[in-house]
């Protein structure tokens, strides 16, 4: 079997492919500081040339930012595009840190060993696990996996602001693949590993209730006049029912039922209800009632307060009756929620509730729809399936609570899904002093390419 031959390969070659990462770690492409500019053209054109050496046909493009890398090999099957980020997070603060973080080398823990550097784990030990993958490949069939372009930003680290325009100023030709995989998340656990399908998206307001046009005195005004604390907390107070759910009309309009098979999938991943609370120092899960805090974080939306303010809060008590009070509020979103028209009932749902006298100022309101894969293609059963192989433990499609905002644009500029599989592990100290990557999420992650890339284009 071929397959068992490109395996084979990655196993007799681990010590060459940690050379080769540990020379892109030294490269201190810290994207946000302007004095490590020359060191991201360095670390692109590093990975242009070890493209190239692949096969690739690869070159470094110029952007206002730091250049991004394109490659590309046409081949038989289906187009995939492969992303990564090559730039890093700044250092700080250094004296934290053991060693050199450009000095990367592979050191002996008590969990097994690891590889040590900034970038070991966010994100060059990552999308290297592909390029290695690919070398393998090449090495036993003669030739590179398929039909690939591959596509490696170097300002993840910075707000990615040449993202969107170079993705809309080369949309022919990145969305020529019809699939993006994404290496830059984590197992679900310790081994554990798993294929990311949903995000959530996000909306988000403030806004300020106006009552009296200036602050006035409690023992003047108070019982006469309204107070616009009053009016918000009386409002904010019904924002979830006693059964944990949002109130505002039409909030789950567009919310999809989560897939019989996934939930099946996320109760075999044994999540630890008990100790995700606990580890906060909390105990009763606060949320819909009838859902696993599994599937409240990943698959249903939010409503949260995140601040609210007015009157007088200093030192010492100031008897006063405010003018205003404001808040910030913001939506986690899932499935098809759009979060203007999200926004815009939560806007009329307050504006039903005011009392004569008090009015709305609402203030620059802003969202991002949630990414949900379809699953159906038959890449994720496939990916899903190479990794319960390489991991030997079922890999689960799974959710983010958070956004990782690059499948979003991969989905609304070049039209494609993207399936988020990564090696990372939660004490990987990504973005902290130390940072690592462990020795087997390198390896595992390469022979887990080559299982998926086995399953897809092979
Ligand atoms: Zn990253």
């Amino acid at each position: 079997m071929t397959l068992d031959a490109v395996l084979a390969r990655i196993d007799d070659t681990l010590p060459d492919a940690c050379d080769r990462l540990l020379d892109l770690l030294r490269i201190a492409s810290i994207s946000t500081d302007p004095a490590f500019e020359g060191d991201c053209a360095r670390a692109a054109a590093w990975l242009v040339q070890e493209l190239k050496s692949l096969g690739f046909t690869a070159s470094a493009r110029p952007t206002p930012g730091h250049p991004m890398v394109v490659a590309r090999h046409a081949g038989p099957g289906r187009h995939i595009l492969f992303y990564g980020h090559y730039d890093v997070q700044p250092v700080d603060p250094i004296e934290l840190w053991d060693r050199d973080p450009f000095d990367p080398a592979l050191e002996e823990t008590s969990k097994g060993v690891v590889i040590r550097g900034r970038g070991a784990a966010d994100d060059k030990g990552q999308l290297m696990t592909f390029l290695e993958a690919c070398r393998a490949w090449k090495e036993v069939h003669g030739t590179l996996p398929g039909n690939l372009t591959i596509f490696f930003e170097g300002e993840e680290e910075s707000g990615s602001p040449s993202l969107i325009p170079f993705m809309k100023d080369n949309a022919e030709e990145l969305g020529e693949a019809s699939l993006a995989l994404i290496c830059d998340t984590g197992l679900f656990a310790d081994k554990v590993p798993a294929v990311v399908t949903m995000l959530r998206g996000l909306a988000k307001i403030e806004f300020t209730l106006k009552a009296a046009d200036k602050d006035l005195h409690s023992g003047m005004f108070g019982g006469a006049a309204i107070n616009p604390i009053r009016v918000l907390t009386r409002i904010l107070g019904q924002l979830h029912d006693d059964q944990g759910r949002v109130t505002v009309p039409g909030f789950y309009d567009d919310v999809a039922d989560l897939p019989e098979a996934v939930r099946a999938q996320w109760q075999g991943l044994g999540f630890d209800h008990a100790s995700f609370l606990g580890g906060v120092g909390l105990t009763t899960p606060a949320g819909e009632i009838d859902r696993t805090p599994l599937e409240q974080i990943w698959s249903r939306p939010t409503a949260e307060i995140n601040g609210i303010w007015g009157g007088y809060t200093g030192a010492g008590f100031k008897t006063v009756l405010p003018a205003e009070a404001s808040a910030k509020v913001s939506f986690r979103l899932v499935s098809n929620q759009d979060p203007e028209k999200i926004l815009a009932s939560f806007k009329s749902w307050i504006e039903a509730q005011l009392p004569p006298d008090v009015t709305l100022d609402w203030k620059a309101p802003n969202g991002s729809p949630a990414s949900v894969m379809e699953i159906s293609d038959p890449a994720f059963e496939a990916a899903r399936a190479a990794l319960t192989e390489e991991w030997n433990c079922p890999a689960a499609f799974v959710g983010c609570g958070g956004s990782i905002p690059i499948a979003g644009y991969f989905k609304d500029i070049l039209g494609m899904d993207a399936m988020l599989i990564g090696f990372g592990k939660d004490d990987d100290q990504i973005h902290s002093p130390n940072e690592k990557y462990d020795l087997e999420s390198f390896h595992k992650g390469i022979r887990s390419w080559a299982r998926i890339l086995d399953r897809i284009v092979g």
